[in-house]
Formats: structure tokens, sequence, C-alpha cells
């Protein structure tokens, strides 16, 4: 006898069917360093001030003037410049949704593509397929340099609408070459095409995208620009927000279903940006952490760190032959072992073999992960 929800799925799409849905790892009582978040929280008093103020949000009522003033403080946050306008999103994920929707042309013969680097973020590819896009991946270079021949070529054959560039990308948390990235713009701009800056890890990086758009406006009209307050801090919220010119934001915005931000979330975001120097000074100490661990990994034999921009970083672990490509898995069970999550990419791409992400935490919980690599490192050796 089949199971009587088997007929109740009969009109899910098969590629539906047979995705794999988003784990999420099990994270209770754990150093949580796998999803990149920010892991300071608010102080008593910030926390209190929060409450109060979410007490008195009128929860009875859609989202209104409230949004616009979100719009309003984050424009004024970035400096926005004049000519762009700026969207909101419930994360940079739904952003990334809408503008797979606004390419994509239902029955159309030719699908609309998107081209992106990989290893990259997994909601382009994913996107796209699901609004029936062509997904073209790049592969980057051995060292994650952007293969600036391989991107033009695929630009060149398959006129992608988007380029995505996730600057710094996630998970290798580089930046990459400014010029190469230039040249990629003009390319995909000569037929009308987008290119997505994608600056999820802006507040680590030592370089924003927007910068270059208020040198070089005309040179930079088919970008649009995509943040998020997730990695700044505020990854629970689920707020991202796109920049682009008026023209293109006025379309997109069409997508946006009218109340994609609740009233919490744009309140919380609120209180976020009244604060921001709280989360600058976290970030500041997120940078340097970054750097005292890049260098105790320097130092330590068995593992090679790649140098990041962003609140994570890439570690290649060498294994006891040239053939070992377990190396990274034992390495994780051990950390896991030790309760200190991380994000295992070993397997997810060829160019990340032997390879573990990982978030930075506290300096104590940095501590807590260097002893419990160094616990890893002496056990692989056994
Ligand atoms: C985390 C991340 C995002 C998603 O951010 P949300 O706003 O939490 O949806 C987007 N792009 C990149 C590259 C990321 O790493």
């Amino acid at each position: 006898m089949t199971h009587p929800t088997t007929k109740a799925l009969r009109f899910i799409r098969p590629d539906v069917q047979a995705m794999h849905a988003y784990a999420v790892q099990h994270s209770v009582g754990m150093v949580k360093l796998d999803a990149m978040e920010n892991p300071f929280t608010l102080s008593p008093e910030l926390q209190a001030q929060l409450g109060a103020r979410l007490g008195a949000v009128a929860v009875n009522r859609y989202p209104g003037a409230r949004i616009d003033d979100l719009k309003h403080a984050l424009a004024k946050y970035v400096d926005l410049p004049a000519g762009l306008g700026l969207m909101l999103g419930n994360g940079s994920d739904e952003l990334i949704s809408l503008l797979s929707q606004a390419c994509a042309v239902p029955g159309s013969q030719e699908r609309a593509k998107v081209v992106a680097p990989e290893p990259g973020f997994v909601m382009y590819g994913m996107s796209a397929q699901l609004q029936g896009l062509q997904y073209i991946p790049v592969p980057l270079q051995a060292d994650f340099e952007l293969d600036e021949a391989a991107m033009s070529a695929a630009i060149a054959q398959h006129e992608p609408a988007i380029v995505y560039i996730a600057y710094p990308n996630n998970p290798t948390a580089n930046l990459w070459d400014v010029d190469t990235i230039r040249r990629l713009i003009t390319q995909v701009s000569a037929y009308g095409g987008w290119v997505v800056m994608d600056e999820a890890y802006q507040p680590f990086s030592s370089k924003s995208w927007l910068d270059e758009i208020r040198q070089h406006p005309a040179a930079n009209a088919h970008v649009l620009l995509m943040r998020t307050l997730s990695k700044f801090g505020l990854a629970g919220i689920r707020l991202g927000y796109m920049i682009a010119p008026t023209a293109l934001i006025n379309e997109i915005d069409k997508l946006r279903p009218p109340y994609n931000v609740s009233v919490l979330n744009a309140e919380c975001a609120l209180f976020a940006l009244e604060h921001a120097e709280v989360f600058a000074q976290q970030a500041a100490v997120i940078r340097t952490e970054r750097e005292a661990l890049f260098k105790a990994l320097q130092h330590m034999a068995g593992v090679t760190p790649y140098a990041s921009e962003a609140n994570m970083m890439v570690l290649r672990f060498h294994g006891n032959t040239d053939t070992d490509s377990e190396a990274a898995n034992r390495a994780f069970e051990v950390l896991k072992a030790h309760k200190v999550l991380v994000k295992n990419v070993s397997k997810i791409h060829p160019l990340l073999a032997n390879c573990l992400r990982l978030t930075i935490g506290t300096p104590e919980e940095n501590t807590l992960l260097l002893a419990a690599l160094q616990a890893a490192l002496s056990s692989s050796k056994a």
C-alpha cells in the first residue's frame, strides 16, 4: 500500500523533491564557529532598551512608515550616492531570489543565465535553479583568485543576465583583484547584464565596492551592491539591503512581497544603527582576533590558513600522505569532540579538498579553537 502522503506530493516539482533541505548543524552546547555569526551579544542595558522599544511596536499593524525610517537610516549609514536607490530584503537571500525572479521569463525558450565563481555562496545557484534560470559556475584558480579568462569566456559565450561577485567571497574570504572586476563589469554592462557585488562581509573587509561606485558612477551603472546586517551582528533579524541605480531598484522592488520586513526586524535594525559604534567596535575586535588567529595558525604544523578579509577563515589540512583526502574530516571530528563546531567544506568543491571553514569568535572561543586544533593535529599524526 502506498503511503497516504505520496499522492499529495504529485504536483511538487521533481527537482524540488530531489533537493536536500538546507542543513543547519546541531549546535547546542558547542562553541559555534560554523555560520559567520557575530559572537558578541548586546550588553544588558542595551538589551533592556531594545526590549522596551520592541514592546512598544504596533504589532497589530502591517509594517508601514517605520520601514521608510529604516531605509532612510540605512541610506544615511552608507552615505548613499545621488541617483542610487535602496531596497530591503528579508535577508540578502530574499534579494537574491527577487533578482532571479526579475530575470526569469516563464515559458520562454531561452532561459536567462547566471554566472558565478565557485566555490562561492550556494544561494546564487540554488535560487537560479529554482527560478528556472541556467546557472553557470566558473571555477576559481587554485589560489582562490578569479580566473579572469574563464569568467570572461563564460560571459562572452552565455551573456548572463546576472554575474555574482561576493566581495569578499564566501567561503574563501578573499577580495578579488579590482582591475579584473572592473574589466568584467565593463564586459557585462556592454550587453545590458548586471553584476551583483555581494558585500555580506563588509564590516570586516578593507575595501568596499561602494567607494568604486562613488568614484566611477557611470562605469558602475549596471552594478547592484548587496549588503546584510547578518554578519554585522544581527543574523537573527534577517535584514538585507540592495543599492543600485533608482530605475533598476524601482523595477526589482515590484517583486518584493509588500510586507517582507517585519516591524520587529525594522525596529531592531533601527536600534542597531543608532548604536552603530557598538557593532563597529565588535567588528574591530573580530578583525584583530582574525589576524592573531592567522599568525598562530601559520606556526602550526600540518595546516595552512588562508588570509581573510571576512569574519571567517579557510584552513587546509595536509594529512599524512599526498593522497590523504580525509585529513580535514578527521580534524572536523576531533574539533567536534572538543565541542568546537566549524564547517566542513572539504567535499563541496575540489578546490577545497581537505579544507575546513571557521568563523572568527571571541578571544575566549578562539583560544578553545586553537587548543582543539592542536589536539586534532597531534592525533592525526598518531
Ligand atoms: C551570509 C551570506 C549572505 C546571506 O545573508 P542573509 O542576509 O543572512 O540572507 C549573502 N551572501 C553571502 C556571500 C553570504 O555569505
